[in-house]
């Protein structure tokens, strides 16, 4: 499988706790962590544990029921009044980036979640 022939990702490494991260909220299948470099007030990161898809697309195709598993996580944490503050609960941006002309840089399929306003020029 891809997983078993390529170099662990930074997320892989992150569901490792081979590096830290702010993790907020883990499951069976899925964990989600506060992006480093955030875009906007609230800015999370949902990954699978698993880096066998690459994108979005990848994972609808080879796994739906996992991307359902992710935006059921992220809904979740929209819905936490500890991350969301002060902005209305169950209300977020969800953004895939597809492809590195996208602004992709992280192989490894990533929900970001956002709420408040986003940073100026800037989609995540
Ligand atoms: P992309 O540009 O691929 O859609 O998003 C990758 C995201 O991962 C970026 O928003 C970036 O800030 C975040 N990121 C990259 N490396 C790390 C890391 O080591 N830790 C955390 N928490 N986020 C990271």
């Amino acid at each position: 499988s891809p997983e078993s022939t390529s170099e662990p990702t930074v997320f892989t490494r992150i569901v490792n706790r081979e590096i830290p991260a702010t993790i907020v909220h883990e499951t069976a299948n899925v964990l989600a962590f506060e992006d480093i470099a955030p875009k906007a007030p609230v800015h999370l990161l949902v990954v699978p544990k698993t880096q066998e898809y690459t994108d979005v697309v990848q994972l609808a195709a080879g796994d739906p029921a996992l991307l359902a598993e992710m935006i059921d996580v992220a809904n979740q944490l929209a819905n936490d009044p500890a991350l969301m503050g002060a902005y209305p609960l169950g209300q977020f941006r969800l953004i895939f980036n597809t492809g590195e002309a996208a602004g992709q840089t992280v192989f490894h399929v990533h929900a970001h979640v956002m709420a408040g306003k986003l940073q100026e020029g800037s989609l995540a």
